[in-house]
């Protein structure tokens, strides 16, 4: 029996398959973070209305031309308008609505006059496929211009929206060159089965690429959240430990000098007693943004604990970081802080450690940071000490 292919059947097929990738988009949206909502929904929008257009075009003999021309590209245009959207959304890129509306616009002047008012199959063809490759294009480089997609997960959805805009663009190429190829819409010229074939799977890969970038961002931010103090949003014991050991190995490497400070706020109890725990709270994130102001960019703060927090220095000899503690020092002593329009005085007693070459581990260098802040705490507070140790190196 001799093969055939029906386009109507494929893209009832493509419709159907939508849809469901759609409703089950809307499942799955109500477990993803709430920061997703709004680009899911536009990602759903456009799940739904592909199809619509889908059906739309095959209903060429039982609606009217309106609607199965004008409609169905209407539905068409506008879905691959929501994408771009969800897309723009997700990467936190501007919206343009008036540039959307121009291609939508477009589609639907195309259609009309080319489908309705001086019906020209050819240049209909051309030039919608022109205005969808440059809308399903915009699609791709959202995503390959946003700073953040860089793994190559964004390649499922970048590659999806790249090949279907290239198909799109590549029909418009081919009438040209042959006006003649198509003679109706659903003639089986390799051209026509090629855009039916990608405009059916291209939701489907390009769904599949967009929940990818959404679990690889929640991914990617549940990381950091772990590294991170959720007060003061300096890095937490856990990453310190992590980015020391790292900033050993380097400065060994490197030969470069490392040093550490430990920088522990005085009779801290004293403002949880006096003041209550919020305003506690509130001396913590104001003293690390102050501690923040004495550093460079390359120092890394971190929050051991309590009202104790570090900063890992590379690059740094001692001289230059018992400098840098006088100047966190000196930045406290001098002037109180601001909670909740109370003015409350807040001294700092710093220990300084370098990297000795008989340190094997952080906790070693730590340990030391760590005393000399206690020989300054018996000395009286509101000092720098630093580690006798770290003086071999001056
Ligand atoms: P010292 O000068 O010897 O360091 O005295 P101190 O009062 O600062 O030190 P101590 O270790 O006795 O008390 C630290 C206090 O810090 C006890 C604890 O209630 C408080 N603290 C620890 N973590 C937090 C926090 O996240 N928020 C608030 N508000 N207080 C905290
Ligand atoms: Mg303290
Ligand atoms: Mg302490």
């Amino acid at each position: 029996m001799e093969w055939t292919f029906d386009i109507r059947s494929g893209l009832l097929v493509g419709a159907v398959l939508t849809l469901l990738v759609g409703l089950l988009l809307a499942v799955v949206a109500r477990a993803m973070p709430a920061a997703f909502r709004p680009a899911l929904t536009w990602w759903v929008a456009a799940t739904l209305l592909q199809p619509a257009g889908f059906v739309l075009l095959t209903q060429r003999d039982h609606l009217s031309e309106w609607l199965t021309i004008v409609g169905a590209n209407a539905c068409i245009a506008l879905a691959f308008a929501a994408y771009a959207v969800a897309l723009r959304r997700f990467f936190h890129q501007q919206v343009r609505p008036l540039l959307l509306a121009v291609m939508v616009v477009l589609a639907v002047a195309i259609s009309t006059w080319w489908g309705l008012l001086e019906p020209d199959l050819t240049l209909r063809l051309i030039t919608i496929s022109l205005v969808l490759a440059w809308m399903l294009g915009y699609s791709a480089w959202t995503v390959y211009r946003s700073p953040e997609a860089t793994g190559p997960l964004r390649h499922v959805a970048g590659g999806a929206f790249t090949f279907s805009a290239a198909v799109m663009a590549y029909r418009a190429g081919v009438l040209v060159v042959d006006p003649g190829q198509v003679l109706t819409v659903f003639q089986l010229t390799h051209v026509q089965v090629l855009t039916y074939a990608v405009g059916s799977i291209l939701p489907v890969v390009a769904t599949l690429g967009f929940l990818l970038l959404c679990t690889e961002r929640s991914q990617r931010e549940l990381e950091r959240a772990a590294r991170m103090d959720f007060l003061t949003g300096v890095y937490n014991r856990r990453a310190i430990e992590e980015l020391g050991t790292r900033a050993i190995a380097g400065a060994r490497r490197h030969g470069m000098p490392l040093s550490l400070l430990v920088v522990d706020l005085d009779h801290f109890k004293r403002i949880n007693d006096e003041l209550g725990h919020a305003a506690g709270d509130l001396a913590l994130v104001q003293a690390v943004a102050r501690i923040r102001e004495s550093l460079r960019a390359e120092d890394l703060p971190g929050r051991l604990g309590g009202e104790e927090f570090i900063v890992l220095m590379p690059n740094t000899d001692g001289a230059s970081a018992a400098a840098a503690a006088e100047r966190i020092r000196e930045s406290f002593s001098g002037r109180p802080l601001e909670l909740d329009g109370q003015r409350r005085g807040v001294t700092l007693s710093i220990g300084v450690a370098v990297l000795a070459p008989a340190d094997r581990h952080f906790s070693q260098l730590l340990q030391r940071a760590d005393r000399a802040m206690y020989a300054a705490k018996h000395a009286g507070r509101d000092l720098v000490m630093s580690d006798p140790m770290s003086g071999w190196e001056s």
